[in-house]
């Protein structure tokens, strides 16, 4: 028995043979091109319009998230410049493959330079450029295999366009070399409830036909299982298979404490889904998101039509809405400074709202008039703020415009620090612990080499989350979590002992967070608590919380 460890998306386990992902094409050679440019023009631009076609007909197929991802790699497909510079290379003696090759390569690398979110993209490009040349080439595009029985599939990275098609009935669980927590695969998988591991180093030692257990709650792969682990992994399955058909509830601990479970929404049409699956309303709905391709900001009454569309579908519900989190992983043309080197670290969130205040005044006037047509009970908040100072200049400027309920995301572990002054001057606080534990352990979230360190539940975040909720206990303002670690059913409770008293989550995570809840009061919460906030790393939080919990 071996064991491969990497990071765990989500909470299943499952086991199966090994199936690996077939290697890319080989490198198209650099001979002169026989045929004639315009004959080459010609089968590269067929070629185009065949991937993309297909993309978008395998993003229609999956919808929801995936067809977001599908829908943009289809437009990379035929992007004018990316064309511009094949045509040009053409011309310049190169055949249709190797112009396809060469210039998928130079926009890879221009996307991979800017880094963070459009350098996720990157690898998107690399899958596109693959797919077209297999169809210059008359060969079936390289993806995941297929066998006819259910399999784990093994792979270096995974494109989006293979992860969200993936047939639940065979691929029982995913294991990649690459990849970290934010990154396509794991994202995608969340959103479809795979069994993943990801960034597992030791992944090229897997072979065809090795039967593997993979953990993601441990984030363990373990090669040649013994009975012991199967049969645990068996009773595992079964607990959460009978989670999944509960009862949907509106959340609560064991003792009755209400703990509302709301939803992370990156867009109006996720919302019926989150609405299905139970969420008590909307702890984050990441604006920026709606607005990532703009060159110009967008109007007042283009804003005001998305929000309402968000807001009725919860009438008489909590909906938290961010007003635009630009800069970092992602850039808005209108409203961020493209010349920073180290952008995590610049004129992000709240900040480049502040240099840029007419973008935030319109966003305020259209929440505003948002919440005046709809019955949603609307909360809004700024990304990113850093002190009191900040909290006061948001909360005073959306009050002054019309909003009822203005508060302010921690994400910098400043704000934690003077969490008390920052309660006195705004309604409410919402973590968020992506960021929170990217500034705390200084480990960029979006890069696989540090991805160890982008872990929630390290004593020095927990520690952070304790300063802001017993701010928010004293106080008696509302202290939400909306990043990451709120779908972490465990962590969720060790939250919640913190003082969180309200957790959003990608909607796919709710039904494991409400029956962990209810496994707890919250006074064996606050014990939890205390053990992770005595560990000295993340995971000897996490065994000290399980350990407790068992008792
Ligand atoms: C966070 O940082 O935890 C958060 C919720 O915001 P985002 O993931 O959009 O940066
Ligand atoms: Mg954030």
């Amino acid at each position: 028995m071996r064991e491969l460890s990497g990071i765990g998306v989500g909470r299943g386990i499952a086991t199966g043979p090994v199936l690996r992902m077939p290697d890319p094409l080989p490198e198209p050679s650099t001979a002169p091109r026989g045929g004639t440019a315009e004959a080459e023009r010609a089968a590269v631009a067929d070629a185009l319009a065949a991937v993309a076609a297909e993309l978008t007909a395998r993003g229609q197929q999956a919808g929801g998230e995936a067809k977001d991802v599908l829908d943009a790699q289809a437009m990379m497909a035929q992007d004018p410049g990316l064309v511009d510079d094949l045509h040009a290379r053409i011309e310049a003696g190169s055949t249709g493959e190797r112009a396809v090759f060469e210039a998928f390569a130079a926009f890879q690398q221009i996307l991979a330079g800017m880094g963070g979110y459009l350098g996720e993209r990157a690898a998107d490009l690399a899958d596109v450029a693959q797919r077209v040349i297999a169809a210059l080439r008359g060969v079936p595009a390289p993806g995941v295999p297929t066998a006819d029985h259910p399999f784990v599939l093994v792979a270096h990275d995974l494109a989006p366009a293979d992860t969200a098609l993936l047939d639940l009935d065979r691929v029982v669980a995913l294991v990649t070399r690459d990849g970290g927590p934010t990154s396509h695969t794991a994202i995608l998988a969340r959103a479809k409830s795979i069994t993943a591991v990801v960034g597992v180093a030791g992944a090229d030692e897997l072979s065809d036909g090795d039967i593997v257990l993979v953990d993601a709650a441990s984030g363990l792969v373990i090669v040649d299982p013994d009975k012991a682990h199967l049969a645990a992994a068996k009773t595992r399955t079964e607990e959460l298979a009978k989670t999944s058909t509960a009862p949907i509830t509106d959340g609560a601990l064991a003792d009755g404490t209400p703990v509302p479970l709301l939803a992370n929404l990156g867009s109006p049409k996720d919302a019926a889904r989150a609405v299905e699956l139970g969420a008590e309303g909307v702890g984050l709905f990441r604006t920026e998101f709606l607005f990532l391709d703009r060159e110009q900001a967008p109007t007042v009454d283009e804003q005001r039509a998305d929000y309402e569309a968000v807001l009725a579908a919860f009438p008489g519900k909590k909906v938290v809405v961010r007003c635009l989190d630009a800069g970092a992983d992602k850039p808005l043309a209108f409203l961020s400074d493209a010349e920073e080197e180290n952008p995590a670290l610049g004129l992000r969130g709240l900040r480049a709202l502040r240099a840029n205040e007419a973008i935030l005044r319109d966003q305020l006037v259209a929440l505003a008039a948002a919440q005046e047509n709809t019955e949603a009970d609307l909360w809004v908040m700024a990304p990113m703020v850093a002190d009191a100072d900040e909290a006061e200049y948001f909360t005073s400027l959306a009050k002054e415009l019309g909003i009822r309920v203005a508060g302010v995301m921690a994400e910098v572990p400043s704000i934690a620090l003077v969490a008390e002054q920052v309660a006195e001057v705004t309604d409410f606080v919402s973590i968020g612990t992506n960021d929170l534990t990217q500034y705390t352990m200084a480990a960029d979230r979006m890069l696989g080499s540090v991805a160890a360190y982008q872990d929630p539940w390290h004593p020095a975040v927990l520690r952070l989350v304790k300063l802001i909720g017993d701010a928010g206990r004293a106080s008696g303002k509302p202290v939400g979590v909306c990043g990451e670690a709120a779908a972490d059913p465990l962590l969720a409770v060790v939250l919640v002992g913190l003082g969180v008293t309200t957790l959003s989550m990608t909607p796919s995570a709710l039904v494991d967070v409400r029956a962990e809840l209810l496994k707890h009061t919250l006074s064996g919460a606050e014990k939890l608590a205390h053990a992770a906030l005595a560990a000295s790393t993340a995971a000897a939080a996490r065994v000290a919380v399980a350990a407790a919990s068992a008792d």
